[in-house]
């Protein structure tokens, strides 16, 4: 069973989290290299580095880019990851396309979603480095990590399981702000009835890691998993 190794840098067995500050991003160790789960805000290509190499890898260790979904806080530092890198990008195609212009999906209060639609970009990502992937694709992370569909926080947003190091990487589909193991927040929900039904479906996974975009994972606590299917519709 995976346990954190040291409070410092937490990391289960080849996972590794990294606290930007204001989101999680996850580096996924295999045997021809590197994995990056989600790419933070915009500025933080360098802190991701330095995880990287603390973790055994150089730049151009890291081979793939995973995006759960484009908001900002989540693909602000995909560019400058991947240009530095030459990691492939994967992500929805949906997801993809704002990827490649720097843009939000529509998934905030109006006012807020304004202001994104029109001031608000992150540098795009090349073309060229993206992979489209979808629900039921496999990709050769972690003995075979599978690609969920879960829409809700937005339109599009894929999570990310390994069955085999019982790891879920949930992106906004469920987080642990106020030390709670909860779904999306209503106000920033595209979709409220999709976000419950993804989030029922991903936690009756019953992974061991629930590695979320906010909030610190959640490790080994099935009672907590519970608590929250209970409270969910259907
Ligand atoms: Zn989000």
């Amino acid at each position: 069973m995976p346990t954190p190794s040291n409070a410092t840098s937490p990391s289960w067995g080849d996972v590794l989290w990294i606290d930007t500050g204001s989101v999680n991003v996850y580096l996924c160790r295999d045997g021809d290299g590197f994995t990056l789960i989600d790419a933070a805000m915009p500025g933080k290509a360098d802190l991701i580095f330095a995880r990287l190499a603390e973790f055994g890898g150089q730049p151009g260790d890291l081979k793939r880019i995973i995006i759960t979904h484009a908001d900002m806080d989540h693909a602000g530092s995909a560019a400058a990851l991947q240009a530095r890198s030459g990691a492939t990008v994967y992500a929805g195609a949906a997801t993809a396309a704002l990827l490649a212009e720097g843009r939000s999906p529509r998934h905030m209060p109006p006012p807020v979603q304004f202001i994104l639609d029109h001031f608000v970009r992150y540098k795009a990502v090349d073309r060229a480095a993206l992979r489209p992937m979808s629900e039921g694709d496999a990709l050769p992370v972690l003995g075979g990590l599978r690609v969920l569909a879960a829409p809700g926080h937005t339109l599009e947003q894929h999570a990310l399981y390994s069955p085999t190091a019982g790891v879920l990487f949930a992106g906004d589909a469920l987080n642990t702000r106020d030390g709670r193991l909860q779904t999306t927040p209503p106000r920033i929900t595209a979709d409220r009835a999709a976000a419950e039904h993804t989030a029922a479906r991903l936690l009756q996974l019953s992974p061991v890691v629930i590695a979320c975009g906010h909030g610190a994972p959640l490790v080994d606590n099935p009672a907590m998993i519970a608590d929250l299917l209970a409270r969910l519709p259907g």
